[in-house]
């Protein structure tokens, strides 16, 4: 065909959601995806050679996907919750010691903070900050699959003072002024910087973006495991378009994308050469500085990833020093050296060209709630996965060697988490066919390379709240370009960013409402 009602550019999960609503309402649509699968970061891949592993290589957990894009889909899709939701093992006056957060919380999770910080305050703390949060969450999650709405609408709806704290001053003045105990501090706060290179003081208030985005998630902020990995996600969605009667063609690079506000006109490379098609409409699911580049323009700031991605494959969970069970403190959110102070020492470090001396992470196996990205053999003996996400680290510590700087990030990073085990991490480290170690490192750079965010970034670009930034805007889709007939469906759409196909239905909606 050498005409389409929509081409979308990039088949990412955000691109697969917008090709299926179009085709199920008749809509004629292409996909165009550069890698040999769909996907972008949301996938599962066998990493170590000749191991039996199929490892969400990128992005492993799920809190923004709304349920109604599952049901209107009717995607295949099992997400999971975990048992428990972070353990932060700790080393005070000598003791190690660990704070359990369960899910849901009950008595241990009291007494875990009470244990630590020697009453009931932070937990009494805790549970009015997050009681807030989630009465904030449970009316800005239905919105996000609405047009936007203004800022005062939406202020209008909730407690005002909890918007003022959390919308118009730095995050770190609510964490400061309501907790007191530099790790209870950093549990709050590390939710503000995943994926997002900031100061907890920073003005830009892009800190307080990535928090709010962290806990509003179908109303719950609850962090799901995709059963299957991540891969199953988009395996569904993949399977959902085609079933809808879209056209996805892979290995297909997207080389110019032309658009006049009525007719729009697409050019790839692919298998048979360079090929180009017309259409009604263009979709962008890649990267807003990457479209740019695509329509001929100039790109004066590319966005900047700030972190590091390690997968494992362990042959057992390691002991804990702390005595507690690795099956709990792994099966949740496993924090490492993010205590507040922490975080910010970390940040003044990178921000000033140096790798942070004592990096903070954060770590998670998905194998303890879902085995079934394991072959039977590979259960059977007690490997585990392992899934390490470094905080602070951007790219711009990685441009002169990357391979070098990715080697010393990792060391530190590894040095971290075996700092709390009770034997050396090595032992527990699985070794894949070429007798190696099964460690995978991806920094920003790499990022970049392997599925072509600009900078590493992980969202494409600083998050935006998931509001109108102005009168002008309040009604639209947060996916609107500078041209009628090109809308942004993915991560770098207003409310797109994470695995959440946000962007995707918000650009299909575009179109559909029109
Ligand atoms: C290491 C890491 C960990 C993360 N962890 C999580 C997590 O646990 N939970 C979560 O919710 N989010 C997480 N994220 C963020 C999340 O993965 C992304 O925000 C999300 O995948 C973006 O989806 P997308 O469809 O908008 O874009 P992408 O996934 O980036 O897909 C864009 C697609 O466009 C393709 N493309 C690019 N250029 C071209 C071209 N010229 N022609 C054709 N195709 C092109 C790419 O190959 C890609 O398939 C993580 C990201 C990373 C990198």
């Amino acid at each position: 065909m050498d005409f389409y009602d929509v081409v979308i550019v990039g088949g990412g999960h955000n691109g697969l959601v917008a090709a299926t609503y179009l085709a199920q309402s008749g809509l004629s649509t292409l996909v165009l995806e550069q890698q040999p699968h769909t996907g972008g970061a949301a996938v599962s891949q066998q990493v170590f050679p000749g191991v039996d592993a199929r490892l969400s290589r990128y992005s492993y957990l799920v809190s923004l996907l709304p349920q109604k894009i599952i049901t209107d889909l009717d995607l295949s899709l099992q997400l999971r919750s975990r048992s428990v939701a972070s353990y932060t093992p700790v080393r005070r006056s000598g003791r190690d010691l660990g704070l359990m957060v369960e899910r849901p919380e009950g008595a241990a999770t009291r007494e875990s903070f009470a244990r630590l910080t020697g009453s009931d305050a932070e937990y009494d703390a805790w549970t009015a900050f997050y009681g807030s949060v989630g009465a904030m969450a449970e009316v800005i999650a239905p919105t996000l699959l609405e047009p936007l709405q203004s800022a005062a609408t939406l202020r209008s709806r909730l407690d005002p003072a909890l918007w003022d704290e959390l919308v118009d001053h730095p995050f770190g003045e609510s964490v400061e002024r309501r907790f007191a105990d530099d790790t209870v501090r950093g549990v709050v706060a590390t939710d503000s910087v995943i994926g997002t290179f900031a100061s907890l003081h920073d003005p830009s208030l892009i800190q307080n973006r990535c928090f709010l985005y962290h806990l509003i998630g179908n109303g719950t902020g609850e962090w799901r495991v995709p059963v299957g990995g991540m891969g199953a996600v988009t395996d569904a969605l993949a399977f959902a378009a085609r079933q809808a009667g879209a056209s996805l063609i892979t290995n297909a690079s997207v080389t110019s994308v032309e658009v006049d506000g009525v007719r729009g006109s697409v050019t790839w490379l692919g298998g048979d050469g360079e090929r180009s098609v017309d259409c009604s409409y263009v979709l962008s699911n890649v990267a807003p500085t990457t479209l740019d580049t695509l329509r001929g323009r100039d790109v004066s700031l590319k966005p900047e990833g700030s972190q590091l991605k390690i997968n494992l494959l362990l042959s057992r969970l390691p002991a804990l020093r702390s005595g507690d069970d690795p099956t709990r403190a792994f099966a949740g959110t496993f924090h490492i050296d993010e205590d507040y102070t922490q975080l910010e020492t970390a940040y003044r470090s990178a921000a000033g060209g140096t790798l942070p001396a004592v990096p903070p992470s954060e770590v998670y196996c998905h194998s303890l709630t879902d085995a079934s990205i394991l072959s039977p053999e590979l259960i059977a003996s007690g490997h585990h996965t392992l899934t390490v996400f470094g905080v602070h680290f951007p790219a711009r510590l990685f441009a002169s060697d990357n391979e070098t700087a990715r080697a010393e990030a990792t060391r530190r990073t590894l040095a971290g988490l075996e700092s709390y085990l009770a034997e050396p991490l090595e032992d527990c480290i699985a070794r894949d066919a070429d007798g190696n170690l099964c460690i995978e490192a991806k920094t920003p750079y790499d990022i970049e390379e392997s599925v072509g965010m600009p900078g590493g970034h992980i969202f494409h670009g600083d998050l935006q709240w998931p509001w109108s930034p102005d009168d002008q805007t309040v009604g639209r889709w947060g996916t609107e370009t500078d041209t009628a007939n090109l809308l942004i469906c993915g991560s770098g759409a207003r409310r797109g960013g994470a695995v959440s196909g946000l962007g995707g239905h918000n650009a299909a909606m575009t179109i559909l409402t029109r």
